[in-house]
This record gives structure tokens, C-alpha cells and sequence, in this order.
């Protein structure tokens, strides 16, 4: 199915979580659903283009649910991008902007070498500000992240402009 409606039906909007005005897009109820979760990876996969990655870059935490199942599709590794303080070596960070207060995100310094060919990964972008933040901290440890994969775009938010003007390509099944 081109439009993905199967899988949008799947997700529910809660009203006011996790602040009043907001309206938050819930995809556990996509991945409850065996077939819609394996469709969403499938999906993702197909719209990769070219070769397959050396890593796929997951944020936390819903990011790493489709990450690890996508490269286990791709035969890659994963590589987890974690909020502030939860990885026990010796880390990288970068901290980012929120509507209200700042975020931070870390990897370990050694996870990828120079020139790895890296896609990332995440459940849903909205103003982009956590995909570019972990865009700018592959690229310190001197990755290639040229594409990037969404489950959920909201596109009156900006974000996948804002990627595109990094070079990167952002695919999402549900916009
Ligand atoms: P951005 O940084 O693009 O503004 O926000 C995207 C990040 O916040 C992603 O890591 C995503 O998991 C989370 N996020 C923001 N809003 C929503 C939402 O409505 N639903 C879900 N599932 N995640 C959201």
C-alpha cells in the first residue's frame, strides 16, 4: 500500500501528553501489532537508497526499537544514541534545544570509526532539533549520515527541511 494509511491507522493521537496543547502521536499501538511492526520495517528498509549502512544510529528510546530491528533486516550493527549520563564508557555528547529547557545526547567516543557509511533512525521528527543534534555528533566522530528514517514526519514542524539543508535525506512512511 503507497500511502501507508495501514500502518497511519495503527497510530493514536493523545490529546495533552505530555503537556497541555500537546497532541502526541502513539505508536506503541503500532508496535503491538506483529504485522504492522514488521510492515514499518519492511517499509523502512525499501526506502533506503544505495548500499547498506555500516551502522544504524537509534535514538532513544523509541528509535531503538525500529533501529535494532533494522539492522537486524540489513545484516548492520546498531549504534545507540542515549540521553545524558546512561553509557558506561567514555562518551561524546552535544546538547540541544527544547521548546523549553535543553536536551543533551551521547555515544560512546569509539563507536564508529571515520568514513562509516551511517542512516539514523528514530520513531517520529517534528522540529528536527534532536535529528540534527545526533547528525552533528556522528559527524564529530566523522561519519558519512547522509540519509535518515522516520516512522513519522510532521512536516509543519520544519524538521526534515532543516535535514535536507544538512544533506540529509529524510524518508518517512506517515506524514
Ligand atoms: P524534534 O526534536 O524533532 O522536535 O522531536 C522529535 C523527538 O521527540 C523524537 O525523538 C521523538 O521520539 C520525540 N517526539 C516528539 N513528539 C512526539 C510525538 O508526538 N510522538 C512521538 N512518538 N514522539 C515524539
Amino acid at each position: 500500500m503507497d500511502d501507508n494509511s495501514d500502518l497511519r491507522d495503527m497510530i493514536r493521537t493523545i490529546p495533552d501528553h505530555p503537556k497541555p496543547g500537546i497532541l502526541f502521536r502513539d505508536i506503541s499501538t503500532l508496535m503491538l501489532d506483529g504485522g504492522a511492526f514488521s510492515a514499518t520495517i519492511d517499509r523502512l528498509a525499501d526506502a533506503l537508497e544505495g548500499d547498506p549502512p555500516d551502522l544504524i544510529a537509534g535514538i532513544e528510546a523509541r528509535g531503538f526499537v525500529f533501529a535494532s530491528a533494522l539492522a537486524y533486516r540489513l545484516g548492520c550493527g546498531v549504534l545507540m544514541l542515549r540521553k545524558r549520563g546512561k553509557l558506561p564508557g567514555s562518551t561524546i555528547s552535544i546538547e540541544y534545544a527544547l521548546e523549553y529547557g535543553t536536551d543533551m545526547l551521547e555515544m560512546h567516543d569509539d563507536a564508529c570509526g571515520p568514513g562509516a557509511n551511517l542512516v539514523l533512525v528514530d520513531d517520529l521528527i517534528a522540529t528536527g532539533g534532536t535529528a540534527l543534534a545526533a547528525v552533528e555528533l556522528l559527524r564529530q566522530r566523522g561519519a558519512r549520515v547522509n540519509q535518515a528514517l522516520f516512522v513519522i514526519d510532521l512536516p509543519d514542524l520544519g524538521g526534515a527541511e532543516r535535514l535536507r539543508e544538512k544533506d540529509v535525506a529524510p524518508h518517512a512512511l506517515i506524514a
